[in-house]
């Protein structure tokens, strides 16, 4: 994906106030981003484990999500990833998104399994070790594994929007 500023990313936000999109933790190291490796950068709040973030360009538009995750209290389950569909050792943590406008408003979300980190780009390219057995043993290429993945996403953030 193209290299994002903070600007560009606290506009992109669709599911929170405009407040909220002005306050929330951006990562200060963007330009240290391996950006052309990502397709999607996501990060957790570092003062709050059960906030989580993340902003893809899909369908050239770039779109920002705010996400809970209501579970990060307890254990990561050792389950598979919604999005990358890798089983990482660190683990994959529900991640529930307020639907956008007035229906998140009235406390309707959706929610979805994620790896813990947010690294999937990274996993699916191998640049990052999710331990062993974790991957599908899968003889497609990671383009179509990147495809897939941005689907997934494009999928999620089509619930949070529609
Ligand atoms: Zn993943």
């Amino acid at each position: 994906m193209k290299p994002l500023t903070e600007t560009e990313i606290r506009a992109a936000f669709v599911n929170c106030s405009k407040g909220e999109a002005k306050r929330l933790p951006v990562p200060h190291d963007l330009r240290e981003q391996p950006w052309d490796d990502l397709d999607y950068l996501g990060w957790r709040d570092p003062r709050s484990p059960v906030r989580a973030y993340l902003v893809a360009e899909l369908d050239g538009r770039t779109q920002a999500l705010a996400l809970r995750c209501p579970s990060s209290t307890g254990q990561t389950r050792r389950t598979m990833c919604s999005m990358c569909l890798t089983s990482p050792v660190s683990g994959v943590s529900l991640m529930v998104a307020p639907k956008a406008g007035a229906a998140g408003k009235q406390g309707n979300s959706v929610g979805t399994y994620v790896c813990s980190d947010l690294a999937c780009s990274l996993y699916l390219r191998g640049l990052k070790d999710a331990g062993p057995g974790a991957r599908l043993n899968e003889s497609i290429a990671v383009e179509a594994k990147v495809e897939r993945t941005v689907a997934n996403l494009a999928a999620f953030l089509a619930k949070v929007t529609g």
